[in-house]
């Protein structure tokens, strides 16, 4: 993909770009106590004495965490650092009962990683770049305030407090919206599969701290602002444009930029600012001296590695080499559910070398009526053992493709075994010669003048047969057969 530019009036201008994302670890227990994460819980119900921060509470790191931001790490090709240490990030705010946030500064669980990202997502054959991970360190989430319940209160919900996040930071590698919305699907889409982190933005299990500055081309980069908390790839696109076209405004107007933390404001499509780096805070880092630095043992590390799934990447890969198009091979392993009911339809199969004629039918037919429905895969009234016997049908002659089409019709409607459907409704393909012969005799006996066209020369009028014929045996004719019987007949 070219370069993605933006013209000013005195030229073009170059984004640069880097994410820090926020990824909520998924395990039953916080990061530092045994309370509980579910989301949804009544406010405080799940807040431990360690959470709460009262005074003589320790921390005790959770072991299932540390496995997640491994499992994270290793899924991305990053680096692993064999021994890492939590420091305190102090600061006063009233979600934060400590006094101090648990984080790693100095020493992060995982060093430098990579992802493979596609811009032009829509296009399988369009270049893809790697976006450099510069690390991923555990700490903790702050509880949170709620203002707007009553005129003269405030409220403070401690029930996210202490749970585990894993901050993900790239390097400056993105250069467009498009490429960093790419990332942020793809790097979701992994978290997905390997099971670390729902991805759910909504309800900000993950969001996005977007680092935005803007150059000439081949100029040292410029000063950044970060814009905090977005939670949607469409926001983090929004505010990574405007954000750029307010800096060039600046910048064109023959001011500088301020490195500031701004927000971004969905509802008007803008970003402010929220305060910038001269009142930045003095976090007063050091080691917490109420915990021991984590090491990880070799074994550790290889039950990590065990336990990750087949990644996007390499699914991507086999299913090219099963013949399924780059495009189906893309849209297939996006999202792990879809990869996951594909796999089972392809197991149930058995037959690799249909592997591409399922692939079109998941993609085109099953997406489709999902589509119509309102449902996602995993609540798929069509099994994936249902989409292979329909499959299989197709690639024995039973049905057509019209039929076909007309039996998953039934399928999704009511659900049900295709074998059965095709027997109750006598749907069955008929490449009978001598049933079809009688029909296709009744057909040009009744267009008599159209037949003389025909053979005076009017080829177009074929597809004028074959239409009545289907239509006269209820599409249930084999279009081949039915072809080859019709031309002899007409010739
Ligand atoms: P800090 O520790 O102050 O947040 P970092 O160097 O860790 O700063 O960078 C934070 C994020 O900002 C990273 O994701 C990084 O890629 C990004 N970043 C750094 N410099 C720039 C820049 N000039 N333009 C855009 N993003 C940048
Ligand atoms: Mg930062």
């Amino acid at each position: 993909m070219a370069n993605y530019i933006i013209e000013g009036d005195t030229g073009p201008w170059e984004l640069v770009i880097g994410l820090e994302v926020h990824a909520q670890v998924t395990s039953n227990a916080k990061l530092f106590s045994g309370a509980a994460t579910s989301f949804g819980a009544e406010p405080n119900a799940q807040v431990s004495l360690v959470d709460a921060a009262m005074p003589g509470m320790l921390p005790v790191v959770n072991g299932e965490c540390v496995k997640q931001a491994v499992r994270t790490g290793l899924a991305l090709g990053a680096e692993i650092h064999r021994w890492s240490r939590f420091d305190r990030k102090n600061y006063f705010y009233a979600d934060l009962p400590q006094g101090y946030q648990i984080s790693q500064l100095y020493h992060p669980i995982v060093g430098e990683g990579a992802l493979e990202v596609q811009a032009d997502e829509k296009n399988p054959d369009s270049a893809v770049r790697s976006i450099g991970i510069e690390r991923i360190h555990l700490e903790q989430d702050a509880g949170k305030l709620i203002h707007d319940q009553h005129p003269t209160m405030s409220y403070v919900d401690l029930n996210r407090s202490g749970v585990a996040l894993m901050e993900i930071v790239s390097k400056p590698d993105m250069r467009s919206p498009e490429e960093a919305g790419a990332y942020v699907k793809k790097l979701r889409s992994i978290l997905r599969y390997v099971g670390s982190c729902d991805g759910n933005m909504e309800e900000g299990s993950m969001r996005a701290d977007v680092n935005v500055s803007v150059r000439k081309a081949n100029a040292p980069f410029g000063t950044r602002c970060e814009i905090k908390n977005v939670n949607s790839v469409r926001f983090i696109q929004a505010a990574i444009e405007y954000e750029a076209r307010r800096q060039i405004e600046v910048l064109e107007g023959g001011g500088a930029i301020v490195q500031e933390t701004r927000l971004f404001d969905p509802d008007r499509g803008e970003t402010r600012s929220l305060r910038s780096k001269e009142d930045a805070h003095d976090y007063r880092y050091f080691p917490d001296p109420d915990l021991l630095p984590i090491e990880l043992s070799d074994e550790f590390l290889s039950e990590c590695r065990d336990s990750l799934p087949e990644l996007p990447d390499a699914k991507r890969a086999r299913y090219a080499g099963l013949g399924v198009s780059a495009y189906n091979a893309a849209v297939l392993t996006a999202e792990v559910e879809t990869a996951r009911y594909f796999d089972a339809a392809l197991d149930a199969l058995a037959r690799p070398e249909l592997a591409n004629d399922a692939a079109n039918w998941v993609v085109a037919e099953l997406f489709g009526a999902l589509n119509r429905i309102g449902a996602n895969v995993e609540a798929s009234p069509v099994a994936p053992a249902q989409a292979a016997s329909l499959l299989r049908l197709v690639a024995d002659g039973t049905l057509s493709k019209t039929l076909a089409k007309q039996v998953a019709e039934v399928m999704f409607e009511t659900g049900g075994d295709p074998e059965k459907i095709v027997e109750e409704r006598g749907l069955r393909q008929t490449s009978d010669t001598g049933a079809i012969e009688a029909v296709i005799a009744q057909v040009l006996a009744a267009n008599e003048t159209k037949v003389a066209e025909y053979r005076g020369g009017k080829d177009k009028l074929f597809g004028f047969f074959v239409g009545q014929t289907m239509k006269a045996m209820a599409g249930k004719g084999n279009p081949a057969v039915v072809n080859e019987l019709l031309k002899k007949a007409l010739g």
